[in-house]
Parts: structure tokens; sequence; C-alpha cells
């Protein structure tokens, strides 16, 4: 067993989303960042979304914070890496007389919330969405997205090892070292191996797993662990993301993921272990009855599979909310507060909004260790890597700096420039990587 060891300005604990994008965010600023994951880069919620890139209408009526984050993140993940990003559109459908009592509540609430929506006579509606039901009383089109987590999460850390940044797949954070009142350190364990790094500062982006990764510096965080249940039908059942015209609930949206993969979704119930999601078949029938009533095809063809995963949802502000009632918004918690300086917890949120939680915490901990202040990642784009960055990746894979999956997708994309001299070749290699059924 051997122990590894390393300063940096500052430690990112957790590779999902957000995590991803802090790491790039602070490699852009110049500071020198190590990011931990225990698993491999996008193993956790984010890697097991419903993929869709919202447009914030879902949220527009019951959570308008939310909604205008959603929004704005959409056009900017849109700019940013269109190799990750399908513009399918989506509709918001009324299948109920109580449904359509929602159109005008739903669209003026787009409206003030920036969103642009469309309504679309029915007669269309039906033509470019032949398997809906009968009973559909009115559409709304909304610029819903499919968004492909993985690859837009691969893209951004590439980038971030590019300007120096390092990554350990495989590594879990087991302590942070406080000292006089300031985080100055990380240790854990790597494979058989153990480490100990030293740091100024440390963000936990540990999605779900917060609340036990920031109990490491003995400081308290609460975090309502609510799962979710999705289920995947393994043909073309739609061409656009179809919703339920109604306040968010359960089944109320249909994806059409990929070609032959149209994913259901979702269910909303808390567990106590994020690790341990228990799927139950009242999940998938709730999403086959739900679901079904928009596209009664579903019913007939059921689910090849399903599978879960945990929202890390802020802790309500009444306590009467439900789940489906917290805000999907974020907040970005500095533990100095509670006297604990140099550690930042990144909470809530949506895929969508990762990569502001991400601009929002790096901000805070650069303004406590005095790092350059002012983000560039809603500046760049992460699919047109320059030659530069991709002869700096390939340095650090020759010198055996990343391991893991990162390291074997990064030589699959090296390998394929190397022979084809294409550096185009990134975007269909990182979507050929995609694994069935993760976002
Ligand atoms: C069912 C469901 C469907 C959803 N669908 C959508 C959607 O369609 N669109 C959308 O925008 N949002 C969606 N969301 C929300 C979105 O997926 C999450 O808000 C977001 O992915 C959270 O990202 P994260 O980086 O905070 O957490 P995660 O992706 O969970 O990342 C946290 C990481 O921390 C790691 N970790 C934990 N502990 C440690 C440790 N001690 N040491 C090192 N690493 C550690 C974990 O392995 C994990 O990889 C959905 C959520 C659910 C539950």
């Amino acid at each position: 067993m051997s122990s590894l060891r390393g300063y940096y300005d500052v430690i990112v604990v957790g590779g999902g989303a957000v995590g991803v994008f802090a790491t790039l965010d602070l490699a852009l600023r110049g500071v020198s960042v190590l990011l931990l994951e225990r698993r491999s880069i996008c193993s956790g919620t984010s890697g097991r979304s419903h993929g869709m890139l919202h447009s914030g209408a879902r949220y527009a009526t019951t959570d308008p914070q939310a909604a205008r984050e959603c929004i704005s993140e959409n056009m900017i993940l849109s700019e940013m890496a269109p190799h990750c990003i399908r513009d399918v559109g989506g509709f918001f459908v009324s299948v109920k007389p109580e449904e359509e009592e929602y159109h005008s509540e739903l669209t003026s609430a787009c409206e003030r919330a920036g969103i642009p929506v469309r309504d679309c006579d029915v007669q269309l509606f039906r033509q470019l969405e032949p398997k809906v039901s009968e009973k559909v009383r009115s559409a709304v089109f909304v610029p819903d997205k499919v968004v492909y987590a993985k690859d837009l999460a691969v893209s951004a850390i590439l980038l971030a090892v590019a300007r120096g940044a390092s990554v350990l797949e495989g590594a879990e954070a087991s302590g942070l070292k406080v000292e006089d009142g300031g985080v100055v350190g990380v240790w854990g364990s790597c494979g058989g191996d153990v480490f100990n790094f030293e740091c100024r500062g440390v963000i936990n982006a540990a999605g779900p797993w917060c609340g036990e990764v920031a109990a490491k510096a003995g400081i308290h965080v609460e975090v309502i662990p609510a799962a979710g249940v999705m289920g995947v039908t393994c043909v073309n059942l739609t061409r656009h993301i179809l919703n339920r015209m109604r306040p968010p609930s359960d089944g109320d949206i249909i994806v059409p993921y990929t070609s032959g993969a149209t994913i259901s979704g979702t269910t909303a119930m808390l567990v106590e272990d994020p690790d341990n999601i228990q799927i139950r078949e009242e999940d998938a029938n709730v999403l086959l009855q739900e679901c079904g009533e928009v596209v009664p095809a579903l019913r007939r063809v059921g689910f090849s599979r399903l599978y879960a995963s945990v929202r890390p949802l802020i802790s309500p502000s009444e306590e009467q909310m439900s789940l489906r009632e917290i805000t999907r918004s974020f907040e970005v918690l500095d533990h100095s507060e509670q006297g604990v300086r140099g550690f930042i917890t990144a909470l809530g949120g949506k895929l969508t909004t990762s990569r502001l939680i991400a601009e929002t915490a790096v901000e805070k901990i650069c303004q406590q260790i005095g790092a350059p202040r002012g983000s560039y990642t809603d500046k760049i784009r992460l699919d047109m890597p320059s030659e530069e960055d991709l002869r700096e990746l390939r340095e650090r894979l020759k010198a055996g700096e990343l391991s893991g999956e990162l390291a074997s997708t990064l030589k699959a994309v090296q390998d394929a420039i190397d022979a084809e001299r294409y550096v185009g070749l990134i975007l269909p290699l990182l979507l050929a990587s995609r694994k069935g059924g993760q976002s």
C-alpha cells in the first residue's frame, strides 16, 4: 500500500455534474485543483437522470426561481456543448379537462420566467406525434431538450485536465482535516492506496451524499434524499419530450432519449440511504398508468428495465411541503458561518443548472482563499478543444497521470485523433462511449 500526497489550492469532492463544472471553473481561473470521485465521473445522480435539459416550464408555476435558472442554463449549455445536447423540443399536453384549465396558468408563468412557449394546433400536434392518445385536448411547445450527462461531464473534465486540473477516480474522501478553524486537507483511500492531500479549500459536491461529506468536518447539512424511478422502453414512442399539462407530479414526462430508447419518469419518495434504493412494482405501474394516458402504446410495450437515482433536495422552508413542492433551485453553503473556513457545500438544483451551481460555489471559495474572481465557464466551447489542449492531454496521459474510466476514454479519443489527425472525431467517440440507459 502506498500513500498519495500532494498540495492543491482547492479539492473538489464528488465527480457529478456539479463537481466536474467546479473543477473546470477553477482550472480555467488558473487555480490548482484536484477532483476526488469515489467511483467514476458521473456515476451518481448525474449519470442516472431523466436525460432532460429543462426549459424550466415544468417549474414555471410552482418554482419560478428554478424555472428562470433552467431556461438561462439551457441556453448556455446548448452553446457550450452542442455535441451533448439534442434539440428535440418539448410539448405540454392536456388529456383531461382539469389539465386544460392549467393551460393559461402555465403559459403566463412561462412568459414571466422568460421561457418561450407557443400553442400548437391539436391536429398539427397529432401529425407530429402520431402515437399520442385520442384524448389529447391541447398542446403547448416549450424548448425542452435531451442532454447526455456523461458526455457533458467527460468533455468538461477533459478540458479541465488540459488546463491543469488533477482527477482521481475510485478515490473516496473518508475525512477532512480541520486546523485552527479552517479546512487544510482531505484523506481517504484510492484502490489499495491511501491518500492524504493538503489544500486551502474544499468544495463538497457530493450530491445526495453531501451531508455525509460535511459531517466529516463536523458540520451538519440537512439534505432531503428523494429517489425517483424511471422506466426504459426499447422502442421510439415520441419525437419530442412530452410533459403532462399539470404541476410537477409522478409519471408526467416521456423523453425520446436515443433512437430505440424512450424514458418515462419519474416518481418521488424519501430514502434513508442513497446507495440503497428499492424499486417497487408500484413505481413501474404509476409510470405506465400516468405516462400511458398520453401515449397508450407505452402500456402495451411496457418497460425493458427500470432504474433509479436520488435528488439531493434542500431542506424545505415549510414543514408541510411535499417532495414535489420542495424547490429545485440550489443553495451554496459557506461553512465559515459554522466555524470551518474554506469549506463550501453545493446542494440541490438540477443537472440543467449544474454549471451555475458550480460557478456560485467556486466564486465563494475563491473569495475565501484569495484566488481570481469571475467565471469563464459560460463562454467556452467544449466541442472544439484546441491543438494545445489536446497536446497537453496527450502528455498527461503518457505520464500516467490519469486513471480509471477517464483514462480509457481519453486513450480512445487520443488514438482516434492520432490516427486521423481530425479533432472532430472527439465528438462521435464520446457519443459512442455512451452507456445504454445512462444519461
Ligand atoms: C430520478 C431523477 C431524475 C432527474 N432528471 C433530471 C433531468 O432530466 N434533468 C435535470 O436537469 N436534472 C434531473 N435530475 C436532477 C439532477 O440529476 C441532479 O440534481 C444532479 O445530477 C446532481 O448532480 P451532483 O453533481 O450534485 O450529484 P451527483 O451526480 O450525485 O454527484 C455526486 C458524486 O459524489 C460522489 N461522492 C459521494 N461521496 C463521496 C466521497 N466521500 N468521496 C468522493 N466522492 C464521493 C458520488 O459518487 C457522485 O458521483 C434528476 C434527478 C433524479 C433523482
